[in-house]
């Protein structure tokens, strides 16, 4: 194309000339673009340097915008607000995350890599552990689950864990009983998970009434500061907490 490696695209368009048409197609549009490019060109103004952003090159940077046009966008996970949500204990979002993916060390899951492992659930010690029956389908963890929520959900109690997603996921519920659920489901899920652990490493568990009052405790110090910085349809989340304690 009579344009020489390294020159710069100034140095291009100023040398351009009229050529006769090329056989690649590639080559015609890189004409094209040449061409269209020296009818622009305006050599009283300097060069400067412009910035790719969602609407055009402009003189100005933004991170949002750059972060914005590099990623790729996925769909929105549907149960996402009910794992990272405002007010939320990071390192429960953060179990209860890996929980969602079933990315848990739970032993279904490492007897698939590791051959001959015990299987048992050491919370019950009669069924196999899966994160389904950990969460919540086993009779220890149920009835933590059970002594947290059951108040609040009434009828609409489950303790299976496809039907927990949903109803932590559902926007309609009413903001303080959805906060409550959201939060109770994540403290039980990091408490639990960090028990099963203890007792593998042959450490001394609670028992079941000690970590349930432990449990409840810690979501009501949440609820508790909550009242002070919980934002809009939070005031008296507490006194809502208590209301709906069996
Ligand atoms: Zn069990």
């Amino acid at each position: 194309m009579g344009i020489r490696r390294g020159e710069t695209v100034e140095e291009a368009v100023m040398n351009v000339r009229k050529r006769r048409m090329h056989h690649a197609g590639i080559l015609n549009e890189i004409e094209a673009d040449i061409t269209e490019l020296k009818d622009k060109h305006c050599p009283s103004t300097e060069d400067m340097s412009m910035w790719r952003r969602g609407s055009g090159y402009k003189a100005s940077f933004s991170t949002n915008e750059t972060w914005r046009l590099l990623r790729v966008n996925f769909t929105q996970c549907s149960w996402s607000r009910s794992v990272w949500f405002v007010q939320a204990t990071p390192k429960f979002s953060f179990i209860v995350w890996l929980a969602m993916l079933n990315r848990l060390s739970t032993m279904d899951r490492i007897s698939s890599w590791s051959r001959g492992v015990d299987e048992t659930c050491v919370l019950c010690k009669c069924a196999p552990e899966t994160k389904n029956h950990l969460f919540f389908g086993c009779s220890f963890s149920s009835q933590l689950w059970e002594f947290l929520v059951k108040g609040m959900l009434g009828s609409a109690y489950t303790n299976d864990w496809n039907a927990i997603v949903i109803l932590i996921t559902d926007q309609s519920m009413e903001r303080k009983k959805l906060f409550c659920v959201r939060y109770a489901f994540q403290a039980a899920v990091y408490a639990l998970w960090r028990k099963r652990n203890k007792i593998k490493h042959d450490d001394k568990p609670l028992p079941l009434s000690a970590l349930q009052k432990l449990v409840e405790k810690g979501v009501r110090n949440k609820l508790s500061l909550m009242r002070i910085k919980g934002g809009k349809g939070m005031q008296g989340i507490l006194q809502y907490w208590f209301g709906a304690r069996l």
